[in-house]
């Protein structure tokens, strides 16, 4: 059988065509990237964003599966325990995967409780790594896992002598001096995310980074992501911003609606560091908002 695989959005690889492929070149059949000019036997599309346009080319009979399309379609258990298929993205060159999926908490402006419920431990790095130096961790909350699972993965990368993307993010407010540990001693090839989605959790953010730097995780190391235009005000994204910029650590704003102006300025001003670090908000948000106000013709 000739199998096509449709990446309609994101720009990581694909972790569940990556896994089909595997699957079905394991059944003795071809796999590779859909193209709209040759025939298969049966094609796939996966799509990550729900605003994402649907491709209309995709032939009749098509399998979608992804959170832009669905929160219900799941790959097949003998799908799922499959190691990627690397070979499809020949430039990409670390692992990818999950540990766990689901997450303890319940934001209200997150898919994850509702696509993946409850945190569940599903594996350990080598569910997925194949040799690669690299490793991307899409786990959601790998903090919320228990501390065995988080030694477990932490104490893999470290022996295998891996760099580490926690792509998803970890959560500050579980942060534990076994914790920061293992985290001064893992190496990353990115920053280290953490979140200060909401004022209430000051205390929290605070704390969670003492305990960081105490145990020997380089303040150089950390970024908090910072969601605005939910439950915030403007002065609280303010707020919140200067209060990563004191304490030495990295802002990265996320705007909760991008079809919003002072949303869409405000992240441009914090994530475009040569901005941020020489022009206040004060100075440059109202001249930001005039000039488009006057492009729009309000005069
Ligand atoms: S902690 Fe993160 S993954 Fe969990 S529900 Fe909140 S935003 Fe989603």
């Amino acid at each position: 059988m000739k199998i096509g695989l449709a990446q309609v959005d994101g720009k990581y690889p694909n972790l569940a065509l990556m896994k089909l492929s595997a699957w079905h070149k394991a059944q003795g059949d071809d796999a590779e990237f859909w193209n709209p000019l040759f025939k298969y036997d049966g094609v796939y599309a996966s799509k990550v964003f729900n605003d994402t346009p649907e491709n209309y080319y995709l032939p009749d009979g098509v399998v979608r599966g992804g959170t832009g399309y669905d929160f219900e379609t799941e790959l097949p258990a003998e799908v799922e325990k499959m190691i990627p298929d690397y070979s499809l993205y020949p430039e990409w060159t670390a692992a990818i995967g999950f540990t766990t999926r689901g997450c303890i908490r319940k934001c209200p402006y997150c898919v994850v409780p509702r696509k993946e419920g409850a945190l569940r431990v599903v594996g350990d790095i080598y569910s997925f790594w194949a040799g690669q130096k690299k490793i991307v961790l899409l786990d959601n909350n790998l903090t919320a896992a228990p501390f065995e699972h988080f030694r477990a993965v932490c104490g893999s990368c470290i022996a295998e002598g891996l760099s580490v993307d926690f792509s998803q993010g970890l959560d500050i407010r579980l942060v534990t001096p076994e914790h920061a540990g293992l985290l001064a001693r893992v190496r990353t090839f990115k920053q280290i995310h953490f979140a200060f989605d909401h004022v209430n959790y000051e205390r929290a953010v605070r704390d969670g980074i003492k305990i960081l730097i105490r145990s020997g995780v380089g303040i150089s190391r950390l970024m908090f992501y910072v969601l605005i235009g939910y439950d915030s005000t403007p002065e609280q994204d303010l707020y919140r911003v200067e209060l990563l910029r004191g304490l030495g650590v990295d802002p990265f704003v996320m705007p909760y609606n991008r079809r919003n102006s002072y949303q869409n300025n405000f992240a441009r001003w914090v994530n475009m560091k040569a901005i941020f670090k020489t022009i206040p908000w004060e100075v440059y948000g109202p001249n930001r908002m005039r000039n488009e106000y006057a492009i729009k013709g309000g005069g």
